[in-house]
């Protein structure tokens, strides 16, 4: 388990665009790995590269291409092909969103994917089933539990909070403390361009250099976290 560890650290941060670069920068600096969901739909083979402005906050996309780079040494994971209400669809385009985005990231890194993130973090027991079909092990929503307890039902797995919960650090220092007999999980996620709106990067910062160092915590990517416990 997590290197003979019982604890584990992982990030998920959702929609792919150019501000994770920022916070894999981080994690690469304090030895930590981090999940990056993404809709190949959205980041294109060519042409312009796609950008918003967002409350203030210029967003960039990545091209197709750069993508393998980019997100070397951490895990890209599905978040369908062109982020939908997944359990507003029926089963056979709910099928293809998922299928479509999963065989493209294989195009992408060479290896399908295991997991996803719901879009808007919404799903059905429906959305489960296809998930299943597909052969996706595991699944995240946003509805936060503040728990490091290991979860049995992955294709319904809860963050333990998002970065900007006001529990953030207080939940930090309880898992530093923690000295625990069965293995525990903090799952925090997110997307990065609320650093950007925000003007927050300090939070990730110090919550990654309070984290850092300790050498009963693995850090890895949710593929590495969820499926050693549960695998
Ligand atoms: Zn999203």
């Amino acid at each position: 388990m997590f290197n003979g560890k019982m604890k584990a650290l992982t990030f998920s941060y959702d929609d792919g665009n150019m501000a994770d670069s920022k916070l894999i920068e981080i994690l690469d600096r304090y030895g930590m790995k981090g999940t990056f969901n993404i809709n190949t739909s959205r980041l294109p083979k060519e042409g312009d590269r796609p950008s918003f402005v967002r409350e203030g906050a210029y967003i960039e996309k990545y091209m197709w291409n750069e993508l393998r780079d980019a997100y070397s040494g951490h895990e890209i994971a599905s978040h369908s092909l062109t982020h939908p209400h997944l359990e507003k669809l029926d089963r056979a385009t709910c099928r293809a969103e998922m299928l479509t985005d999963m065989i493209n990231i294989e195009a992408i890194t060479g290896k399908m994917p295991v997991g996803m993130a719901y879009p808007f973090g919404s799903y059905s027991d429906e959305t489960v089933d296809v998930l299943k079909e597909l052969g996706l092990k595991y699944a995240r929503g946003t509805w936060s539990n503040h728990s490091f307890d290991i979860q049995s039902d992955l294709l319904r797995f809860r963050p333990t909070c998002h970065h900007n919960d006001p529990e953030l650090m207080n939940l930090a220092k309880q898992f530093v403390e923690l000295k625990p007999d069965t293995p525990k999980i903090f799952y925090v996620w997110g997307h990065t361009y609320e650093f950007e709106i925000q003007k927050n990067w300090d939070v990730i910062e110090r919550f990654c250099d309070y984290l850092a160092g300790h050498d009963d915590i693995f850090f890895g990517t949710n593929e590495e976290v969820l499926l050693d416990v549960n695998g």
